[in-house]
């Protein structure tokens, strides 16, 4: 059985892919700092799969507790989750957000090659395409010049990832660009658990939904989209976690470097997402219109023709089963993960 590092493993995406791992008879070994996550997320984990994964507290920038990880644990691949991902954030704290998310993979590289593992994936995001004039994003399209620090360190990442990929052919390395993940595990044992107030679409939507916020701010309706909210590609958590799956499978067949957009190539709008999460849990969200959030793009979606090519992945889930999904994950944890 592979045993798989998943450096940020009790994170939103982090754990349902864990769970997804585990389900395909892998075997993680799961590093977090709980930074921004719970330990409860490990019993969670437990309780959907009958199966307790290792679990390290360390952060991924520290390189004895990381070292010692690889010593004592046979690692056959790494997913590299572990990073901070609030953009807004990261334009006040550039220096922190520069610092964590690079410390963080290239800790991990080091120690890679230090231990001769040779695959990884890394989370990349639709953020390295910038602003792009044309829609759907293609792999190839040029990337570069994000809007924000946390867009910049996937880039950069990106970069030094292609470079230690030229200069080490042996490795395996898969760039996973998501799109706008939402949804929740149906159990609604794991889902998006922000710490304060939500910056993202859904979990703001769902903390209305029950009460724990008054109103949902859009955020804009006046962009060129045909009802003038801003359309992105909504994937469910699920399916970004198989995706995970496949490109670990693509990797074992020694690929190389290999780079996917994960999203469903359909978008949607701010007001379609809101008429569609009330439409699955019955629910009615007030909404009040406010001017654009800076650095904001009209649209963003994906062409995931190649996912599907190479990895046989695509996604499966529709919008409604997010909403279902994120709705009862936010009923049934209506404080978050306690
Ligand atoms: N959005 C909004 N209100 C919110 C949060 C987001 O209208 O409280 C809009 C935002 O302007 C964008 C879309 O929802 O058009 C998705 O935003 P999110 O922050 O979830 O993801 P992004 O694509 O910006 O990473």
């Amino acid at each position: 059985m592979s045993n798989i590092l998943v450096n940020g493993g009790l994170g939103f995406i982090g754990s349902e892919t864990v769970v997804a791992l585990i389900n395909s008879g892998y075997n993680p070994i799961v590093v977090d700092d709980l930074s921004n996550s719970k330990i409860a997320v490990l019993d969670r984990i437990e309780t959907i799969t009958g199966k307790r994964p290792t679990f390290i507290q360390a952060n991924c920038t520290d390189y004895a507790a990381m070292d010692k990880v690889f010593t004592e644990n046979k690692i056959d691949g790494i997913i590299h989750f572990a990073a901070f991902k609030a953009v807004g954030e990261s334009v006040q704290k550039p220096i922190e957000y520069y610092s964590n998310n690079l410390k963080s993979s290239l800790t991990t590289l080091e120690l890679m090659k230090k231990h001769g593992v040779r695959n990884f994936i890394f989370s990349s995001s639709a953020t390295v395409y910038g602003c792009a004039k044309e829609m759907p994003l293609y792999e190839n399209n040029e990337t570069g010049d994000a809007t924000n620090p946390y867009g910049e360190t996937k880039v950069m990442n990106e970069r030094i990832l292609v470079d230690v990929a030229k200069a080490m052919p042996e490795l395996n390395i898969a760039i996973l660009r998501y799109f706008n993940p939402i949804g929740a595990h149906p159990s609604g044992l794991l889902g998006e658990d922000p710490n304060g107030i939500p910056n993202n679409l859904m979990p703001y939507i769902s903390q209305v939904s029950i009460g724990r916020l008054p109103c949902l701010s859009i955020f804009g309706d006046d962009y060129p989209t045909p009802d003038g909210t801003g359309i992105r590609d909504y994937i469910h958590v699920l399916d970004l976690a198989e995706g995970h799956v496949a490109a670990m499978k693509k990797l074992e067949s020694n690929s190389g470097l290999v780079i996917y957009n994960l999203g469903t190539g359909k978008g949607t709008s701010v007001k379609e997402l809101v008429k569609a999460f009330e439409d699955a849990n019955g629910v009615k969200i007030p909404v009040v219109i406010k001017p654009r959030r800076a650095g904001d793009v009209a649209e963003n979606y994906a062409n995931c023709d190649k996912a599907f090519k190479e990895l046989g992945w695509k996604a499966r889930f529709t919008i409604v089963d997010a909403c279902r999904d994120s709705y009862n994950f936010q009923k049934k944890n209506p404080k978050g993960i306690e």
